[in-house]
């Protein structure tokens, strides 16, 4: 990353969840020695403790939390966020907005530290519903942001931090970066509990399914909803190549291979080697009707795009996620009295 040496510290908020778990790794794999890695949940509720960083609970919310988590930082990767799939974010709009406090406060505590480079995770979710009603979507393109009317709650927080960065930029001289990251899925994330996205929740189903002799999953909607999902390690990938880039507005991180939610079950079916009947919930909840990302600007930029084929990332995540339904079920047989 630019002339960032090995021994520089880097802070990864969120490193408890999904993509900052994974992103500690992938710094530390690559040879950085003093990544700091820092979430406010018990480290033992992260889905990935790496002995080799600096772990800390810290809740970011407050300012002198986030001056603790920057002290000393020459990057920033901030990925702390109260967020989770549609069952989620359209039943705690509030919470979700209060990840502002995170984000003024780590802008402010990145400031005041002197820290070289910023990285906010964006979401897709800033994109106007009215520009995704038809699951035949045109591709969101960056400039579709404005005129603004974004997902409720947790995308007007992020377009709202989006506008702070470039400010921060503007105003204070800090280098910031912003990815707009659509659907990101792999193993090591949310599976289960409320809080997980669609491919896992399709993995999860198959697996228990399959594990338990049944012949039926429950989809939501109808099932003809379209999406993008980008597997983690091009989400990876191309968050380090933002950073380092020198590209200040922000930029779609997402797989444009579109498919429907049936044809994600197909996928997923196929690899599990099962055939479910599907049984649609049509009241839940589902999100905006069609979703892809338009690559063209990330392509001229960086003259990358993320590339990994869904049945290759989903092969790898229905893998691990098998193997914890399955474990979890060991767990609980053992634990149920003869
Ligand atoms: P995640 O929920 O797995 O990770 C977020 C982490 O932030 C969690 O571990 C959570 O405990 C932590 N956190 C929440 N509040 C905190 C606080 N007050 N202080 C410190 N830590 C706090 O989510 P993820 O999938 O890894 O997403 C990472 C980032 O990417 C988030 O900002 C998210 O909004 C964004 N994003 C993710 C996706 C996706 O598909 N996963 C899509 C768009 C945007």
């Amino acid at each position: 990353m630019n002339d960032l040496a090995h021994d520089d510290l880097v802070l990864v908020t969120g490193s408890g969840g999904f993509i900052g778990g994974h992103l500690v790794a992938d710094l530390l794999t690559s040879g950085f020695r003093t990544v700091r890695a820092v979430d406010n949940k018990p480290l033992a509720e992260w889905h990935q403790v790496l002995p080799e960083a600096e772990n800390l609970q810290l809740d970011l919310r407050g300012a002198e939390a986030c001056l603790k988590a920057a002290h000393g930082a020459r990057y920033i990767f901030n990925l702390a966020a109260d967020m989770g799939g549609m069952g989620f974010i359209e039943t705690h709009k509030a919470d979700c907005m209060l990840s502002v406090l995170i984000n003024t406060n780590m802008l402010l505590a990145a400031r005041d530290c002197r820290v070289e480079r910023y990285f906010f995770s964006s979401s897709a979710c800033v994109y106007a519903a009215d520009k995704q009603t038809d699951p035949k979507v045109t591709p969101l393109r960056e400039e579709h942001a404005y005129p603004a009317m974004p997902e409720d709650g947790y995308g007007w927080e992020k377009l709202f931090s989006e506008r702070m960065c470039r400010h921060f930029l503007e105003d204070h001289g800090l280098i910031t970066r912003v990815a707009r990251y659509h659907n990101v899925y792999g193993p090591k994330g949310t599976y289960f509990g409320g809080r997980e996205k669609a491919p896992a929740a399709i993995c999860r189903k198959v697996a228990e399914a399959k594990l338990s002799g049944k012949d039926e999953i429950e989809i939501w909607g109808d099932g003809e909803q379209t999406r993008s999902f980008m597997y983690i390690d091009d989400c990876l990938y191309g968050t380090r190549a933002i950073m380092a880039s020198e590209v200040s507005d922000p930029l779609n991180l997402g797989s444009d291979e579109l498919v429907t939610v049936n044809q994600l079950v197909e996928i997923v079916q196929a690899i599990a080697g099962v055939r479910l009947r599907r049984r649609y919930k049509l009241d839940a909840p589902q999100g905006v009707r069609g979703r892809n990302s338009d690559n063209t600007l990330i392509r001229q930029k960086l003259g990358w795009a993320p590339s990994i084929a869904l049945s290759d990332g989903l092969e790898k995540t229905y893998r691990w996620i098998h193997d914890e339904v399955s474990r979890a079920q060991g767990v609980l047989r053992h634990a149920t009295p003869v």
